[in-house]
């Protein structure tokens, strides 16, 4: 780990060193292009790094980072990145991972005016209010934090599957899947939610209905279509 600004130079330089002992054309390999599998949309929080999490290197995971994993419609920096992924890398599975312990939950959990912060954790409230019932029920507050945690990831793993590109690519391809994890700080361990997605997908179209197979299917004989 880092102690200092100047530190982060000299453990790049070694990790530069140990990569090219392994292989001279480490680099000249990363540098081509890139065929992620995977895109990940996690918390900002400096404890839950995506890669290291996932035990991954560079090239293996797209990844999207905000305060508490939110994925919302009109935020330009989380679609833009969900459809470059779909369209372009055409990732196989995009996961959603949240994380307990997680800073933006609290705050949402909390009664105060959070300045600009207001109208992003106003999205984890709108999850408070659609599971208003089964959280109030808990009692105990830590549980009811974790809970929160969960059907956040849930929720925003159902505005992934709102959007036309990724109904369009999996009506094509049968992918994207999407997946719902819970990173636990206190054990390091990935916590699969195993969110029905096929289901939620079948549920979602019924309202969020943003494809016409006959017309993608036409996209598809059109091989101008990335
Ligand atoms: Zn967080």
């Amino acid at each position: 780990m880092a102690k200092s600004y100047e530190d982060i130079f000299e453990n790049n330089k070694k990790w530069v060193e140990a990569k090219l002992a392994v292989n001279p054309e480490y680099f000249h390999d990363l540098a081509k292009t890139q065929h992620p599998d995977y895109l990940y949309i996690g918390c900002s929080d400096s404890r839950a790094t995506a890669e290291e999490l996932m035990g991954v290197g560079p090239g293996e995971v797209f990844v999207h980072r905000n305060i508490a994993n939110v994925v919302n419609t009109l935020d330009m920096s989380s679609t833009a990145v969900i459809q470059y992924a779909v369209e372009h890398l055409k990732v196989k599975h995009i996961i959603v991972c949240g994380h307990y312990n997680c800073g933006g939950v609290k705050a949402a959990m909390t009664s105060q005016d959070l300045g600009l912060m207001n109208p992003w954790l106003r999205t984890i409230r709108d999850v408070y209010r659609l599971h208003q019932e089964e959280l109030d029920s808990v009692t105990e507050e830590d549980k009811k934090y974790d809970r929160l945690v969960e059907l956040n990831v849930q929720e925003q793993c159902i505005n992934v599957i709102k959007m036309a590109c990724v109904q369009e690519r999996y009506i094509l391809d049968e992918y994207p899947i999407v997946h719902g994890w819970v990173f636990d700080l206190r054990t390091g361990k990935i916590i699969d939610l195993e969110i029905d997605f096929e289901k939620i997908l079948k549920d979602i179209q019924k309202i969020y209905n943003l494809t016409d197979s006959d017309w993608v299917m036409s996209k598809k004989n059109n091989k101008n279509f990335i």
